[in-house]
């Protein structure tokens, strides 16, 4: 089935309008689909419907409202991932592996030991980065577009950080006591018990929130990682190899996924 993206304000109490050209067009003529024919349809951030199409033209389309529901494929683990920028054309696989394998939103970062340099266009790589993370939630069905967030430095992750998850790791190459095993297993249930570790304060049934730092192909400086565990960030090992830049953040989503999702 078909899946496309609307924004709230599209979507009435029966009715489902899309104006979206790239749309209207991949509908009509790529799917050659018309009134009668059905396709699900996501609002982005809560809901996703199935609908049937009425009315199907160039410049519009409506759409009743079969079936409402939450979103079935989305975690409620909202894993947000601060990836050191690594060199040419690895960002485009992280984003799509990390989209597939629940990452809620990226934050490209210069780090110290980034070899990229911004030359004023980075917002086109940004935009690119978008594409791929729509075009990897259509293969994969996830209900949100995972957020491509604009290009940060070290301090501006620290205040984005501040006050704002459950958990902040740090999957650093050179720790080698406590493992993302450990420091997950000291989380609380998600129903939010209060039993919570120091560093995490679970909100009773709200969506457990994490923050994953990675760095890129030179790995963290000593500087970076005694910024982010002085920040309340947990230095954890992904296992005793040492994982290139566009795996680790794969194989930390999948870990945390498997610890508090499956
Ligand atoms: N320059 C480092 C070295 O040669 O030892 C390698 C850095 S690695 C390519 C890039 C990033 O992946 C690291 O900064 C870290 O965030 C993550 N990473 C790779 N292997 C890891 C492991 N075994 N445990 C924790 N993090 C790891």
């Amino acid at each position: 089935m078909s899946r496309f993206f609307v924004s709230p304000d599209q979507v009435g109490a029966n009715l489902i309008t899309i104006e979206d050209r790239n749309d209207l067009h991949h509908m009509k003529k790529v799917l050659r689909l018309g009134p009668g024919d059905e396709v699900d349809i996501s609002d982005g951030s809560a809901w996703e419907y199935r609908a049937r199409i009425e009315y199907l033209e160039a410049d519009m389309a409506q759409l009743q409202i079969l079936d409402k529901q939450s979103f079935a494929t989305e975690p409620a683990t909202r894993v947000t991932l601060y990836q050191g920028i690594p060199k040419q054309g690895k960002m485009e696989t992280i984003i799509q592996k990390c989209v597939e394998l629940g990452v809620h939103r990226v934050v490209p970062v210069f780090m110290d030991r980034t070899v990229v340099v911004d030359k004023g266009n980075f917002q086109k790589k940004i935009d690119r980065w978008q594409k791929v993370s729509a075009e990897a939630v259509k293969q994969c069905r996830r209900g949100i577009i995972p957020e491509v967030s604009g290009a940060m430095r070290m301090k501006e992750v620290l205040a984005d950080l501040a006050g704002s998850y459950d958990l902040i790791l740090i999957p650093y190459e050179n720790e080698d006591g406590t493992t993302i095993k450990d420091v997950l297993r000291s989380l609380p249930a998600k129903s939010g018990d209060a039993a919570a570790p120091e560093t995490a304060t679970l909100k009773p049934d709200a969506p457990v929130t994490i923050a994953v730092l990675i760095g890129p192909e030179g790995g963290f400086s000593e500087e970076e990682v005694a910024m982010v565990t002085g920040a309340g960030g947990r230095s954890v090992s992904l296992g005793r190899t040492t994982l290139r830049t566009e795996t680790a953040g794969m194989a930390a989503l999948a870990m945390i996924m498997y610890e508090l999702e499956l």
